[in-house]
């Protein structure tokens, strides 16, 4: 109950004419869901019952997302901005967080990590001039010298990890992931997969 006053209380409710803009993530994917606003008592009644209520500016009250729906979001985390004018909330999301039926209110609510983007780079290699680019090459040479690659990378990441030379084996782990990647989408399969058994993995060990 003082860690809520606290966070009330840090908050810079003049700033904002005491509406705060709360952007909620799903804590697992770290997909941005909504955005909202809340006021003290929208914070405060989120805080204490765990459902993420917000101060709907249309309907002038308070608005616990999902009374309707059903489709609530668990609070799992709140951390205020740099110059406490805005939230970022981590919620569980029960169901579709847009009243229009999608996960998340924008299109894509991804945030790209380097990663996806490489992998989407890589896909685009598949079929282009193997002179001109070493992910077409590996493409061109098929799945067995792909997985062959990915057997000496594995191996040589784990030589630098026992050796302990930290440089090489970020050098290593880097050449690992890159042919790992190349190997999934000559499958047909993304890190998208691999997120997702994960996810399903870490949801039933809970
Ligand atoms: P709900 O809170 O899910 O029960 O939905 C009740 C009403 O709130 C909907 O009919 C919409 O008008 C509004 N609403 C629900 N979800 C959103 C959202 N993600 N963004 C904006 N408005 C929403
Ligand atoms: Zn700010
Ligand atoms: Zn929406
Ligand atoms: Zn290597």
């Amino acid at each position: 109950e003082s860690q809520a006053s606290d966070l009330i209380g840090q908050l810079d409710w003049d700033k904002t004419d005491g509406l705060i803009p709360a952007i909620v993530q799903n804590h697992l994917t770290g997909k941005v869901l909504m955005l909202g606003y809340m006021d003290k008592a929208a914070l405060d009644v989120t805080l204490s019952s765990k459902k993420v209520t917000f101060y709907s500016r249309s309907k002038q009250r308070l608005w616990t997302k999902g009374e309707t729906s059903g489709n609530t979001l668990d609070l799992v985390a709140i951390d205020k901005d740099c110059d406490n004018d805005s939230l970022l909330i981590q919620v569980i999301p029960n169901g579709p967080t847009c009243h229009k039926g999608t996960e998340s209110c924008w299109k894509d609510g991804k945030v790209h990590s380097f990663i996806d983007n490489l992998q989407t780079l890589i896909a685009s290699r598949k079929g282009q001039d193997p002179e001109s680019s070493y992910t077409a090459h590996l493409f061109e040479r098929g799945t067995k010298r792909i997985a062959q690659k990915v057997g000496e990378e594995g191996l040589e990441t784990a030589l630098a990890a026992a050796t302990n030379d930290k440089p090489e084996l970020i050098d290593e782990a880097s050449d690992l992931i890159y042919h790992l990647l190349v190997l999934l989408e000559d499958q047909e399969l993304s890190m998208q997969d691999i997120n997702l058994n994960l996810m399903n993995r870490h949801n039933k060990s809970k």
